[in-house]
């Protein structure tokens, strides 16, 4: 038996079924739609998906003929009595229970938005985004907007796609985000082309400021939100995206154990500590990658894959134990992308790991070829071995095959020395010959070698003696940030100037994006400067980084 019929529960139904033809399957869904594209709701909202009906992935009828599964929806299993092996289920159209005998049990319940207790949380107008349900009373506000206005609060990855979706739509959107960055799990300097891009489609980005209240009139409808700061924005259409929290209700009634991050604990095969139980999805743990501990990953891909291995467990005895999951996770905000896997640095430092960094900035594909659009990846590794922990990419195109790549090496185990092997696919459409990952991963063995050693783009550089190597031009129109007290040598005229510079002080080089930088940290090390340090990403990273005045 299977509880929850979406990403994980019907994932779990169809495996089970593949792999075992006898079995008496049964599916509960305590909703109206079973296997819809949570992923794909944001963009019915925005009509970029205009058929609504293409989110219906797999239907009940479908799944009953082409699978026999003996799916219920509108049927919510409320209580597990493990010793007896029944699940309590409530017919929600009738209200009637009945108790229904599993030999194994999938628990697929997924995840619910969180709502703050805040004034007015409760007001017409306000909406969360989940389910097919949720998705069509916010279209249906959408649709019957008449100021065309709509606020946002919690600039993650689905506040940032309905944000996109609605100006697309031709609303004024605010967004209001608690944190000061858009997608607080990138590091902050990762995630400022995001802003631009909001800024520049006419979003009103109110950061470092949470929600305190929905404002309402005196029918209870919403006219808009106050913010911490006292702040008030106004609209009649509040869509809140402020995370979940896993439904482990019926997992905690039944005794099984929740780990440390809130979701259902679960061996390798999916098991609970009642190896009759399993556990996938949002509601669940996984043990991560690269710090191997336990905790809750809210994403589909894991759903899916996880949901696939316990049905086949539940329905043969064995399968392959799941690989430690990444977080691998990519969004688009209007012509931007930003995508990332594994730890950033902050979560890296968060979580005590000893990590270091390196930025680059280059073209998606080669620079001569048409539509070449610059890509950002930061690359975070161990400083000691090399491992590769992570990695952040943004740009315009190219972003999704950056961190898969990265991703899958991950899954190996893979070092920065790996990366730089790696060998990927090129023609000048596709990407270079040296493609970002390499480069990357270059800097990043250069930095373990001692070859050339980088800062990071938001260091303190006042106490160094600051060298831009930009042309006078490049460095007028884009001057370093923190960096008044640079000298301006070109790289090229560096040798000759060399005797303006102090070889015994520290010293950092800079340059665009950190390639010019590498050749003169290398000129000047080899001129008896043993302190040289280049500035990982250059100006571009550097001025994302630090924001002056
Ligand atoms: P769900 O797919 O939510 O399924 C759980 C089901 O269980 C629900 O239908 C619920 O009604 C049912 N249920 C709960 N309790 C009971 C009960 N007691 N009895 C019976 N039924 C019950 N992830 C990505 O990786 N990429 C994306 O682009 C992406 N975009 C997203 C966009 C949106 C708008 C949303 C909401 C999510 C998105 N996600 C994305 C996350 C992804 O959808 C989830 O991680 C995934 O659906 C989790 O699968 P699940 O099976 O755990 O939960």
């Amino acid at each position: 038996m299977i509880v929850g019929g979406v990403a994980g529960g019907a994932s779990a139904a169809t495996r089970a079924r593949r792999m075992n033809e006898s079995a008496e399957i049964i599916l509960l869904e305590k909703d109206e739609y079973v296997s819809f594209a949570n992923c794909g709701l944001p963009y019915h909202i925005g009509e970029e998906i205009v058929d609504r009906g293409q989110l219906l992935v797999a239907s009940k009828e479908l799944l009953e003929r082409r699978f026999r599964l003996d799916v219920r929806v509108r049927h919510e299993a409320t209580a597990v009595n493990r010793a007896a092996k029944t699940v309590t289920v409530r017919n929600l159209s009738t209200g009637e229970d009945t108790q229904l005998s599993y030999d194994k049990l999938i628990l697929s319940p997924g995840a619910a938005p969180f709502v703050p207790p805040i004034p007015g949380k409760d007001a017409s107008g306000v909406f969360t985004l989940r389910n097919v349900a949720d998705m069509d009373h916010i279209k249906a506000s959408v649709d019957d907007s008449e100021t065309k206005t709509a606020i946002v609060v919690g600039a993650g990855f689905i506040g940032l796609e309905v944000v996109e979706q609605l100006v697309n739509r031709g609303f004024q959107v605010a967004l209001a985000e608690m944190q000061p960055q858009v997608l607080p799990p990138f590091d902050a300097e990762m995630v400022e082309p995001i802003q631009c891009a909001l800024q520049a489609n006419g979003v009103g980005f109110y950061a470092g400021d949470g929600i305190k209240a929905i404002l309402t009139d005196d029918m209870n409808v919403a006219t808009g939100i106050e913010l911490s700061s006292g702040q008030q924005i106004k609209s009649n259409l509040v869509i809140l995206g402020l995370g979940v929290r896993p439904n482990t209700q019926l997992a905690l009634d039944a005794g099984l154990n929740i780990g440390k991050t809130g979701g259902i604990l679960t061996n390798r095969w999916l098991q609970t500590n009642d190896p009759d139980i399993y556990a996938v999805g949002d509601a669940s743990e996984y043990v991560t990658c690269p710090t191997d501990s336990s905790m809750r990953v809210a994403l589909a891909g894991p759903a899916n894959r996880a949901g696939r291995l316990a049905g086949e467990h539940a329905a043969t005895g064995s399968c392959h134990p799941i690989a430690n999951v990444l977080g691998t996770a990519i969004v688009r905000v209007f012509d931007q992308t930003a995508g990332m896997t594994g730890l950033s640095l902050k979560a890296a430092t968060r979580f005590g790991v000893n990590a270091t960094s390196v930025t680059v900035v280059t073209g998606q594909h080669a620079g001569y070829f048409p539509g070449a659009t610059p890509l950002t990846l930061k690359l975070v590794f161990d400083p000691t071995d090399g491992r590769v922990l992570g990695a952040q990419a943004v740009g315009k195109d190219g972003v999704d095959k950056r961190i898969d790549v990265i991703a899958t090496a991950m899954t190996f185990k893979a070092t920065v020395q790996d990366l730089a092997g790696l060998d990927l696919c090129y023609a000048p459409p596709f990407g270079s010959a040296k493609d970002p990952v390499h480069q990357a991963a270059f800097a990043a063995c250069n930095h373990l070698a001692g070859v050339d050693t980088f800062i990071p783009a938001d260091a303190d550089l006042s106490d160094a003696q600051l060298v831009d190597v930009r042309t006078s031009d490049e460095v007028k129109k884009s001057p370093l940030a923190g960096g008044g007290h640079a000298v301006n040598i070109p790289v090229d005229d560096l040798r000759d100037r060399i005797g303006e510079l102090d070889a015994s002080r520290k010293t950092v080089v800079s340059c665009g994006v950190g390639v010019r930088a590498h050749v003169a940290a290398r000129i000047l090390r080899q001129h008896g400067f043993d302190n040289v340090r280049n500035l990982s990403g250059g100006a571009t990273v550097r001025n994302r980084a630090v924001k002056e005045g």
